[in-house]
């Protein structure tokens, strides 16, 4: 049996589920595959989102404002919050983004996409093999075969279509990882998303709903990952300790989950009818939690393309991944090196380092248009968006 689409998404994860979403916007008819049933699992770790993301769920209809805590105040140190070594950054009249934790977030695309009629699941799906042709992509999945103009690989950073397509990636091993947890907490954090430098590493503490916060403490693999098998009462004595009894007495409430860092991009976004996009095409430090942010700009580019490809009778499969290439391509090289230049800054012990690191915030935090550009970066906000991101 032969199924036709439009375009073939590979990989239903935060990613694929919105590029399916945001290409159906556009009047495509969609495949979204994915190994795995298509469940909301069970991921420890939250999302800051930018406000072009959120600007990107309001336009496809995903409901999501039970679960967003706003980013009121955000603030980096070294040392306690009041700290002189400090850069901070208030809401003020442009917003700071807002924070969700992941299965919320994915239930709710989840449930957007069951609801939109020109997108079809196929979960969990086997795929055998796929072809990339002059004419169509085909994937093969045993007793059916499925043809489109477009396949779109958001199979995550192990991506079995990338490395199948012979798409090449550069990629940096941090020997650093990430072990994140939920906590509810004594004390109200009032909308404050504080990173605190510490040694070999930050530990970021996000404002979820309630008195809750997501810890994200990135740090030397080795004792990351050994923090993460202690008993939880060492953990959070621990955790009290690094954090100077912010937010009082504090309990997990979430599984701890650790995740080793790399810096890796792919060496080019297309090939053929193939377009990567997500963890797939970049994988970046999570420290200015910037990944998804990423993938979602991914999302919003492609679909566009294919908006503008079906509007002038092109092939969606080739014209719209010409403009895809080059839009992306400065944004993920871009945020890909700050956010390796802020790793390594942030990860020096040495005394000169840490000397220019404490004077380099204290500057960037007197210069209101330093911080604005910064600002302007994390929000994803440059010229000539895509519609949906606006
Ligand atoms: C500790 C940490 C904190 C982070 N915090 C933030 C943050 O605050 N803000 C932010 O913007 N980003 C953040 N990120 C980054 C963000 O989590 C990722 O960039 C994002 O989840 C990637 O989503 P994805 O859909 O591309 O990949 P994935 O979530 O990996 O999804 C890939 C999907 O593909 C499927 N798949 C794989 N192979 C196949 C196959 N052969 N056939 C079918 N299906 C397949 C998988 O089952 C999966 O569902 C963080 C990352 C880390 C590690």
């Amino acid at each position: 049996m032969k199924l036709e689409y439009d375009i073939i998404i590979v990989g239903a994860g935060l990613v694929g589920l919105t590029t399916a979403l945001a290409c159906a916007h556009s009047g495509a008819s969609v495949a979204l595959l994915d190994r795995r049933e298509m469940e909301p699992g069970q991921d420890s770790r939250v999302s800051a989102l930018s406000t072009t993301s959120l600007n990107l769920f309001k336009n496809l209809g995903v409901e999501i404002e039970d679960g967003l805590q706003p980013i009121k105040d955000m603030l980096v140190t070294e040392g306690v919050p009041d700290s002189p070594w400090r850069l901070h950054f208030e809401s003020g009249r442009s917003s700071l983004g807002a924070i969700i934790e992941n299965p919320p977030l994915k239930a709710a695309l989840i449930e957007r996409v069951y609801e939109t009629e020109s997108i079809q699941i196929f979960a969990p799906a086997d795929i055998q093999n796929f072809e990339n042709n002059a004419a169509s992509a085909i994937v093969d999945m045993g007793e059916a075969k499925l043809e489109a103009r477009l396949l779109i690989a958001a199979d995550g950073r192990e991506s079995g279509l990338r490395k199948k397509s012979g798409i090449t990636v550069q990629r940096f091993d941090y020997d650093a990882a990430s072990l994140v947890t939920t906590i509810s907490h004594e004390l109200p954090h009032d909308g404050l998303a504080w990173q605190r430098i510490i040694k070999g590493g930050a530990i970021a503490v996000l404002p979820l709903t309630g008195n809750r916060s997501q810890i994200v403490w990135s740090g030397p693999r080795q004792s990351v990952e050994a923090a993460a098998s202690i008993p939880e009462t060492d953990f959070i004595a621990l955790l009290f300790e690094k954090m100077d009894g912010y937010l009082g007495n504090m309990h997990c409430i979430a599984e701890r989950q650790s995740y080793p860092l790399r810096l890796q991009v792919a060496d080019r976004l297309s090939k053929g009818r193939i377009a990567l996009a997500g963890d797939a095409a970049h994988i970046i430090h999570p420290l200015a939690g910037q990944g998804l942010n990423l993938g979602l700009r991914d999302a919003a580019a492609l679909a566009e393309g294919v908006k503008v490809s079906r509007q002038t009778g092109q092939d969606i499969g080739v014209a719209s991944l010409l403009e895809y290439e080059m839009w992306r391509d400065v944004d993920i090289r871009s945020l890909g090196a700050l956010t390796h230049g802020i790793h390594r800054i942030s990860g020096a012990g040495l005394a000169p380092i840490g000397h220019a690191r404490r004077f380099g915030l204290a500057m960037i935090n007197r210069s209101s248009m330093v911080k604005s550009q910064l600002k302007t970066r994390a929000a994803g906000v440059a010229k000539d968006l895509p519609e949906l991101l606006r």
